[in-house]
Formats: C-alpha cells, structure tokens, sequence
C-alpha cells in the first residue's frame, strides 16, 4: 500500500487556522453570555456539641470608613485598612446566627430586611432556605439590639416574615426606640432608626409575640444573655453552650474588624453612647482573648466565627478554619 505524502506546511496551517477558529468561537460564546457576578449561597454550618450553629449572611454593605469612624483620623483608619489589605469603603458584613438545638429552632438578629434596598442587605431569607430551614420553623428571636440591620428582616412590606417567632429584646431597647424624647434628643443621623424599630416592633407586639427580659438570665436551656449596653442602651450578646462548648453572638461590638480590633477606642456615628461603647468593646475584646471561646460577630467578614487574640496593645481575629463535615469547634482541639 502507498502512503500519501503529508505536506507539513499544509498541516500547519490547517492547525492554525483551526486554532483561529476555534479562538473566534470561544470569543463569540465569552462575547454572548454575561460574566457571573452573584455570590455562593451565604450559609456556613459549624458544630457547637449538641447544637448546630448556622451562620447567614444578610449580604454586606459598602461603607465611607473616614465618615463613619470616631476618635481617630482618616490617616489611622486608611493606614490600618491597608494593613488587611483594604480601602477607606470597605465591604462591611451583616451576619445573622441560628442555632438549632434540637428541640428549638433560634435565630440571633433578622438582617436589614427592606431597609437597605436596593443597596444591600435582604438576602437573609434567601440564604435561609438555601439553609434547608423555612421562616415558619424559626420559634425565636433573639435581638442584639434593634438597629435597622439587626430588626428590619422582621418586617417585610409591612408584613410579619416570622410569624410563629416569639421575639424576645431587652427591655431598655424598647424603652428608648418607643421614648419620643430620646428621639427628640438623637443627633439627626440617629433620627431615622427610631421610626424603624418601632415599624420592625409594634405588628409582633400586636400579636402578643414580644417577650422583653432584663438582666443576665437563661432565656432557654443553653442560651443566656449578656448585656452590653453602650452602642445601644439595650444592647444584648447571647452566649450559647452545649457539652463544655461556648458560643458567645455579638451585637454591634465590632463593625470593622481591621480598625477596631487593633483599636479598639476606635468609635462609629450610630453608637448611642460612644464612650460607653467603647468601654464595652475593650472588656468584650479582653474576656474573649482570655477565655478562648468561639466569638460569632454580626459584622466581621462572612461567616463572622472566629476567636480573638491580642497583638501588640490590642487584637487581631482568627477566623474559624473552614470545614466540610460540620466544623467542631476549635475547643474540641485542645
Ligand atoms: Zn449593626
């Protein structure tokens, strides 16, 4: 048999031209289909000994640093975001936490809701369903206080999302969010979360779904509040134990991780009072460090869960090493 002769320049060129039309075509698919900007579903599950721990994210919200931030400069702030590799508008998170016990169904602040549309937030009960949970399945609510980022998913369009949640809030927060004359006192960037809590509050009031505590009490088996007022009056960490594990779920302690862990006197515009807040936030920093539990925060990068350490005259976080068959708390390491 004969072989044909293969003429290589010819070959070549068929490759190339091959290769350029595959290259147009590859263009022309790219050219035809938008690029993909929606994040992963926003749930992390996490162990805490019999309990299971669900962090959510409500989506996060860009925020003018230099504007916000008090008792410091815009210099400190931008070289302290610089350091984590960040600018002055920093992606801050809104997380939300639920806890399963097995008996209850418990969820630590609702996200904004409507009250940051179309901007940002609202996406917590979406990433709630991604979480294999139904709004009706939810019994209670715990509020780390009422700010519209912490209470707005409690009303959607005027309509109760968690219908079968009691709702449980300190009562100080109630006080003041419902007292016209702290209204009339709050400094005007302050005026608007007064109408919103009270919009968040009053159709579960009605329903008789509000149950207000005071003090540090057991609201349930294995979860107790803490209270930490300062940022606001009523202001409320929940501390979450099971089989020798502990959770503790800040509020509003920390709203941007890269300043305010390694200075923490570092204040922001939406604290009620500053200085107390302030105080609060170095003893809150300080017990974590001592003690070593997992902290779960509402605003430090999704997940939020993590421990704290001191470096230098302050803090610095570590966040929990992700895990795919349900993370054991870093206790169960030691
Ligand atoms: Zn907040």
């Amino acid at each position: 048999m004969r072989l044909r002769p293969i003429c290589l320049c010819t070959s070549i060129f068929g490759v190339l031209t091959a290769c350029s039309a595959l290259s147009e075509d590859t263009a022309a698919a790219r050219s035809a289909r938008p690029l993909l900007r929606a994040q992963a579903p926003g749930f992390y599950r996490m162990a805490l000994g019999d309990f299971v721990i669900t962090a959510l994210s409500d989506g996060t919200v860009s925020l003018p640093l230099d504007k916000l931030l008090n008792n410091t400069t815009p210099e400190h702030i931008e070289a302290l975001m610089a350091r984590s590799f960040q600018t002055l508008s920093a992606e801050i998170s809104i997380n939300a936490y639920l806890i399963d016990t097995g008996s209850r169904v418990v969820l630590v602040d609702t996200g904004a809701g409507e009250l940051f549309a179309p901007r940002a937030g609202g996406e917590l009960f979406t990433n709630l369903h991604a979480a294999g949970y139904r709004p009706e399945d939810i019994d209670d609510v715990l509020l780390t206080h009422v700010h519209a980022d912490h209470s707005g998913g409690l009303v959607v369009g005027g309509k109760m999302m968690l219908p079968n949640s009691l709702i449980h809030v300190h009562q100080a927060e109630l006080d003041y969010w419902f007292d016209v004359q702290a209204e009339d006192r709050a400094p005007a960037h302050q005026k608007h979360s007064f109408p919103q809590g009270r919009a968040s509050m009053v159709p579960y009031q009605i329903a008789g779904k509000v149950r207000p505590f005071k003090g540090a009490i057991e609201l349930m088996p294995g979860i107790r509040t803490v209270e930490a007022p300062g940022h606001t009056p009523g202001h409320t960490f929940y501390s979450v134990e099971s089989a020798g594990h502990k959770l503790v779920i800040w509020g509003d302690t920390v709203h941007c991780a890269p300043v305010q862990l390694p200075d923490p006197s570092v204040t922001i515009q939406f604290d009620s009072d500053a200085k107390r807040a302030r105080a609060q936030r170095e003893a809150t920093l300080s017990d974590a460090a001592e003690q070593r539990y997992t902290v779960a925060a509402a605003h430090i990068s999704f997940p939020g869960l993590g421990h704290v350490r001191r470096r230098g005259n302050g803090y610095e976080w570590v966040p929990q090493a992700y895990g795919t068959t349900l993370a054991l708390s870093q206790a169960d390491c030691r």
